[in-house]
């Protein structure tokens, strides 16, 4: 696209979800521009990447299992797609997950889950500790069972962020390395936005897709602000042995992702085919704080070597805090909102990674179309409205 000719599409926000649409929005035709300071950036670049859609299902969230699910099956040849097109190794691998107990109440937790992944038609194999631990040797010895998930994967997102950033590049999307500072709004409709430099970006249709600060950008009128808010995760990256210059190993430190719920936090361990042990995440309501706290390394370190306590002689690479894009129903924000022009892409708080396929065909079908395809339709922002929460029952 001319960078001069006003576009049909202006994404605001450059992490994986805003990436995806425009990239897909391009791919069909629209002439595509997105703004972010920094694209690639956001909460992919703390994220774990878990593929999850089987072992993260939670009561009443069966209406947005539809939506994981169909994009836990896109992922095979979403992942292809854009290897292909990018040349970028996206360390998608399909390695299975393993939820495990510790104690008695994990256990009896852990069984109610199963039960309920049984009851939404999900495959999931419920093992004997000692099972559990001929697969993954390097489990506690009190490890009380666990459930095996083999259709629950892992991406790396930061591959997938860079990736996006080149597919976004290579179909001609113009990217402005600039903040939006307010949304335009001509007699009722969305018309663009005015950068921090005061520069004008016009478009015909925006996408609003800043993540956690979607809320945020000024201009947006009141009844159509997403109701998003930031959820801190801290997370920890460690090196597996196998991988540093002076050990060789010829069975996997661990060989697919491992989770537990321990005390009553989630805790996962997420091994990387390049060495790196993803270990997160804590669940903060702290707002926009990204601190790295003394409490929340030692908290996540003390759950993970409860699992796996051969963590403890791993090397430390980093530790860094990220926020999900949070939603009162925990699903994210797809669609047209009542502000003509105005299309919302956010919300997806811990499934971004996951969701990132399904949400930019979504998106590229309802700029092209104006329609939400039937998959999305549950996830219109005007499940918001002040209309439609009176309307609900008690
Ligand atoms: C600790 C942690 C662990 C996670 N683990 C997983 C996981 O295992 N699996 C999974 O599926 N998901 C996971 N997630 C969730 C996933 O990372 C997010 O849902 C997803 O990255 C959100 O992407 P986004 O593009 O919507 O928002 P963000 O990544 O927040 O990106 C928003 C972008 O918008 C830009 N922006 C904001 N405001 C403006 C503005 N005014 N002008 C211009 N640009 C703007 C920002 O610079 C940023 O680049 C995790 C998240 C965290 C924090």
């Amino acid at each position: 696209m001319s960078p001069t000719r006003t576009p049909d599409v202006l994404v605001v926000g450059g992490g994986i979800i805003g990436l995806v649409t425009a990239w897909r929005a391009a791919q069909r035709g629209l002439a595509t521009a997105l703004v972010d300071p920094e694209p690639g950036g956001g909460a992919a670049q703390v994220a774990a990447g878990m593929l999850a859609a089987v072992t993260e299902l939670h009561y009443g969230e069966q209406t947005l299992l539809g939506l994981n699910l169909a994009s836990a099956r896109r992922y095979p040849d979403f992942a292809a797609e854009l290897t292909e097109l990018t040349g970028h190794d996206l360390g998608y691998r399909r390695c299975g997950t393993l939820a495990v107990a510790l104690d008695a109440d994990d256990r009896a937790h852990l069984r109610e889950l199963h039960a309920l992944q049984q009851r939404s038609g999900l495959d999931s194999q419920w093992l004997s500790g000692r099972e559990c631990r001929r697969l993954e040797p390097m489990l506690a010895p009190g490890v009380r069972g666990g459930l095996r998930v083999d259709g629950d994967h892992q991406i790396d997102p930061r591959r997938l962020a860079a990736a996006l950033v080149t597919a976004c590049e290579r179909t001609g999307v113009v990217v402005h390395r600039a903040w939006a500072e307010r949304l335009t709004v001509v007699r009722d409709r969305a018309t663009g936005v005015v950068t921090a430099d005061g520069t004008e970006l016009g478009a015909g249709q925006v996408v609003l897709a800043a993540g956690s600060l979607s809320g945020r950008l000024a201009g947006i009128p009141e009844d159509v602000l997403p109701p998003v808010r930031p959820v801190k995760g801290q997370v920890v990256r460690l090196t597996m042995p196998g991988h540093t210059a002076h050990t060789a190993r010829s069975t996997p430190f661990l060989s697919r992702t491992v989770r537990a719920v321990v005390r009553g936090s989630h805790v996962y361990l997420v091994p990387r085919e390049s060495g790196e042990l993803v270990v997160g995440a804590t669940s903060e309501e702290m707002g926009w704080d990204t601190t790295v706290t003394a409490g929340g390394v030692y908290e996540l370190l003390r759950d993970a070597h409860e699992l796996v306590p051969g963590i403890t002689e791993l090397p430390f690479t980093e530790i860094r805090a990220g926020l999900r894009p949070g939603s009162p129903d925990n699903a994210p924000l797809l669609g047209p909102t009542a502000l003509e022009g105005l299309v919302l892409a956010t919300g997806h708080y811990r499934n971004g990674v996951l969701l990132t396929p399904v949400t930019g065909d979504a998106l590229a079908h309802v700029l092209a179309t104006g329609e939400l395809p039937e998959e999305a339709r549950p996830f219109t922002p005007r499940r918001f409205t002040a209309a439609a929460l009176t309307e609900q029952p008690a």
